[in-house]
């Protein structure tokens, strides 16, 4: 911003020295031509709390989640979970190690690795259920630990061509013997050195 500020001074400080009027426009005008300072954000992310971990079952692996869910396994950065409703034959919830809400939370290396672990829990349920599309979700409205629902999407059923629901007008629950069948070829599979071919588009 060009201002010819020294035109506007007043008769009493012509006697002023002239570095002192310079020194002064140009403060002014410095100050005129600071670009606004970005908006903070109203407000930064939640910190993780005692009470929030306590308050998440993922963290105190309460009963609600074992109602719910059945610990399979842990990878490198993730616990993996059957889902107990099986209306999607091997639909499974893999959860980050540590209470963490949002994924920018992670470090690069954590989410890279988290993302490895949701992608070979994929393969796995792939190479066992050969579902036409797996889907992936995040939600964690209500429970904001981050995880992943990665589920088998087939044709036919009547959630295919749209969003899977959290909870299924239907459910289809196992027996012991089967969770526990389920649990140890999924966790076979996911031990398996093999990495599952890519199906062409479709
Ligand atoms: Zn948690």
């Amino acid at each position: 911003m060009n201002i010819k500020l020294t035109a506007t001074l007043p008769r009493m400080c012509c006697r002023v020295s002239k570095p002192f009027v310079t020194l002064v426009v140009l403060g002014i005008a410095t100050l005129l031509s600071i670009p606004a300072r970005a908006a903070e954000p109203a407000t930064a992310p939640a910190a993780t709390t005692t009470n929030a971990v306590a308050d998440c079952f993922y963290c105190s692996k309460s009963e609600r989640l074992t109602k719910m869910m059945i610990e399979a396994c842990e990878l490198p950065y993730s616990t993996v979970y059957l889902f107990r409703n099986q209306f999607f034959a091997g639909r499974c919830i893999v959860a980050f190690k540590g209470h963490k809400r949002e994924l920018y939370e992670l470090t690069p290396a954590e989410r890279a690795g988290f993302m490895d672990d949701v992608a070979r829990v994929a393969g796995a349920l792939g190479q066992l259920f050969h579902p036409d599309k797996i889907n992936y979700a995040i939600f964690g409205d209500e429970v904001s630990h981050v995880h992943f629902h990665v589920v088998p999407k087939y044709r036919g059923s009547s959630e295919w061509n749209r969003p899977f629901p959290l909870n299924t007008a239907s459910k289809k629950i196992l027996s012991d013997a089967e969770y526990k069948d389920l649990v140890a070829r999924l966790k076979s599979q996911l031990a398996a050195p093999t990495v599952p071919t890519p199906r062409p588009n479709h």
